[in-house]
């Protein structure tokens, strides 16, 4: 590890320095959501939680999301995904934990939103799944990585339309298990959401295999 570092040092994604992925003059930048949203209707809602006329049998009751896709947590987050800096998680997991809000219910199992077996193959890892690891670890909530899985190798949702994206996503995600999903409580965790279409595709999935609640926990939005 300590040669490593030597080797290939952790630079700033942001201004270059030496040290860390995000340096102390870099980290004030970060631009923290202070008002969450509904996960089902994209408006502002208190606390992250469904609106009551929101709410659905297989819909999300609540997300939370850490701060904005935008400046060093955007610059992050491609790092992480495209140029495969697996070691990078271990600080965008602790943004999420140093954020994480109360109001979210207890949870009993994280599941990160998978990757299609192909595309994790390509990069290496699920970065999903990476930043679960590391934040149930803090948490000491178990996470579980082989439960929910994607069927269909889709195109990437950033390069759609809003409406592209809902048909995009359709008939994506299955359940390979119901028994540790009934009655319990989840946290859907993901790097990224825009439209929340993935999301709410992956929770509607796990409700239908008796999953009680679902909560989105996101890095970054927008
Ligand atoms: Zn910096
Ligand atoms: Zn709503």
């Amino acid at each position: 590890m300590i040669l490593l570092d030597l080797l290939f040092p952790r630079r700033c994604v942001s201004c270059g320095r030496i040290g860390k992925y995000i340096c102390s003059r870099c980290f004030p930048k970060i631009k923290f959501i202070q008002h969450q949203l509904c996960p089902v209707c994209t408006k502002s809602a208190i606390d992250g939680i469904t609106h009551p006329y929101c709410r659905g049998r297989y819909r999300m009751d609540g997300m939370f999301a850490a701060c904005h896709y935008q400046g060093v947590i955007k610059q992050a987050i491609h790092l992480l995904k495209y140029r495969q800096v697996s070691d990078l998680v271990t600080e965008l997991s602790l943004l999420l934990f140093e954020s994480y809000p109360k109001t979210i219910p207890k949870l009993d199992l994280l599941i990160p939103v998978p990757l299609h077996a192909r595309r994790e193959k390509e990069r290496g890892f699920n970065q999903s799944f990476l930043l679960a690891k590391s934040l149930g670890k803090k948490l000491g909530i178990p996470v579980k990585n082989n439960i929910l899985k994607r069927i269909r190798y889709t195109k990437p949702q950033a390069d759609l339309k809003r409406e592209k994206r809902l048909d995009n996503i359709k008939n994506v995600f299955v359940c390979s298990q119901n028994g540790p999903l009934r009655g319990k409580t989840i946290g859907l965790v993901d790097d990224v959401a825009t439209t929340f279409a993935t999301i709410n595709e992956c929770a509607s999935v796990l409700k239908q295999a008796g999953a009680k609640k679902v909560w989105g926990i996101v890095l970054a939005h927008g």
